[in-house]
């Protein structure tokens, strides 16, 4: 015999059993090895297309709410919606979350796989009377909709079925939920505060249709109870119809979850967040060369604030994190603050973390990072330089292939006799060096700035120029030293030759 309050211990986690029993739903307290679980989140997103930033932020508040509370993170694929749903969606939005690195702890589970579920409840519901068939043409419920709205009554269904007796032949019915007539639906929301709505405002709710498939308010209650959710985050266009799910949940005996209803994002411009304000789904942003931890920290800061803090790691979320100190007023994109963040987790990542998302640029752009330093050194040196990953690769290319044509414009301005010698010296000596440290690179071109009287930059810039093919690269003991020994010697030795070519006849 269990008792109320009583920590029950689960082998396996709760959802595995396909669906709680209901003397384990009563008490909505569990303990996984040793630890009593009392937070249950989960992320429920329909797979009709990418996994957007709306639905990302939503994602990571629903896990950081589970981690911050030693609770468990579920993911639901609400995928019913057979004519919407299809299966790269499905695979964009686990690619999405595992970009992100937002682990879930169960599933993921397809609703679609629980349809025998849906339909037992739903009998069950109808058994009881908190159910029942209705067999309303569309024609009639779209006379009772014209004529509610010409006394300019709010258009329900009027609740023709309700009591009805007679069946009628041939017609394939739906299955609306009694919704109770009379009396308030109260719920302290985690981010809203209190909402109340009569009951007079709902009407019965069709939650399976004719061919016995069933509908989002229905099944959303049904997954909630048995995945034993205790607190449902999404975003704030679902908060009407909580009221109606929590009438369902009533008339299955089910405790209520809390809600936490998050505000919507909007673009730079204040309308609501959409494509037409470019990049929507989350890996457009790991193609546009952002990385996961940059778009993460941005996205925990669109509606949520700690003090003044605008640096999150993923663990600094985890300890600061409250579903209570979310901002009820919408959140606007702001693509100048994504760029100042990505730039500061670019340089402040261990290069060798920052490499392995660069690694993905580097073969989508067809590079081999095999063919040039390590990219963790190329991370160290151009971090700083750049704002994303796709310009970091982009303007990396030199130190992994080599470059079609010097550019016209700084061949012509400093691939000239006069830099001839000075190159052909620092040659010479870059063959006979033992090692290749950007201290030694550094030192040997200065002294043969000494050595030959001329300035750094009368030096420095040919050099690039051989070195990168245009006048833009990083210092140039660095460019050295990313090009390598052989590549940097051909390079000049190129150079050199350019110089000679275009030089006029003696
Ligand atoms: N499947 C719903 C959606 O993608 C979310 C449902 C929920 O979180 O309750 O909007």
């Amino acid at each position: 015999m269990i008792h109320s309050g009583e920590i029950i211990v689960l082998r396996e986690p709760i959802s595995q059993f396909g669906r709680v029993s209901e003397h384990l739903l009563k008490f909505r307290l569990f303990c996984i090895d040793g630890v009593a679980v009392t937070v249950r989140t989960r992320f429920a997103p329909s797979p009709t297309g990418f996994l957007h930033v709306g639905g990302a932020r939503t994602a990571l508040f629903s896990y950081l709410e589970a981690r911050a509370n030693n609770g468990v993170f579920i993911l639901r694929i609400e995928d019913t919606d057979l004519e919407r749903s299809n299966p790269e969606s499905v695979q964009a939005i686990l690619d999405g979350m595992n970009w992100l690195g937002l682990e879930f702890d169960e599933g993921p589970f397809y609703q679609t796989q629980r349809f025998p579920r849906y339909a037992e409840v739903t009998q069950q519901l109808l058994s009881q009377g908190k159910a029942y068939y209705c067999y309303c043409s569309k024609e009639r419920l779209a006379n009772v909709r014209v004529e509610q709205m010409k006394q300019g009554l709010k258009p329900r269904y009027d609740g023709f079925c309700r009591d009805r007796i007679d069946i009628p032949a041939g017609i394939q019915p739906v299955v609306r939920f009694r919704n109770p007539l009379s009396g308030d639906v109260v719920f302290n929301d985690r981010v809203r505060g209190a909402i109340s709505i009569s009951n007079e405002e709902l009407d019965d709710l069709v939650i399976a249709r004719p061919d016995g498939s069933p509908t989002y308010n229905f099944t959303v209650v049904v997954d909630d109870i048995d995945m034993a959710v205790s607190l449902v985050i999404r975003g704030d266009d679902h908060i009407n119809n909580t009221p109606r799910q929590i009438n369902i949940y009533r008339a299955l005996g089910a405790d209520l979850p809390k809600f936490a209803h998050v505000p919507m994002i909007l673009g730079d411009d204040g309308a609501r967040l959409s494509k037409r304000h470019g990049a929507v789904g989350v890996m457009q942003y790991r193609d546009d060369g952002y990385l996961p931890q940059a778009l993460l920290n941005y996205l925990v800061r669109l509606g949520w604030s700690h003090g003044d803090q605008e640096v999150f790691s993923l663990e600094d979320m985890i300890a600061c994190f409250s579903i209570d100190d979310v901002n009820r007023k919408a959140s606007a994109f702001n693509t100048e603050k994504l760029d100042w963040l990505n730039q500061h987790y670019m340089r402040t990542l261990p290069p060798d973390v920052v490499a392995g998302h660069l690694l993905w640029h580097f073969t989508r752009a067809g590079l081999d990072p095999g063919q040039g330093p390590a990219l963790s050194d190329l991370v160290a040196v151009q971090a700083d330089r750049v704002k994303t990953l796709h310009e970091m690769t982009e303007v990396s290319r030199i130190y992994y292939t080599d470059f079609e044509e010097f550019d016209a414009g700084a061949a012509k301005k400093h691939l000239r006799p006069v830099a001839e010698p000075a190159l052909r010296t620092i040659r010479e000596r870059l063959a006979g060096l033992q090692g290749w440290k950007t201290e030694q690179l550094d030192e040997i071109i200065h002294a043969v700035a000494v050595e030959l009287g001329v300035n750094m930059g009368k030096i420095a810039q040919p050099l690039r120029v051989a070195l990168a093919g245009t006048g833009v690269s990083p210092s140039i003991d660095k460019t050295l030293w990313l090009v390598g020994r052989e590549r940097s010697l051909r390079r000049i030795e190129r150079a050199l030759e350019y110089i000679v070519a275009r030089a006029p006849e003696a």
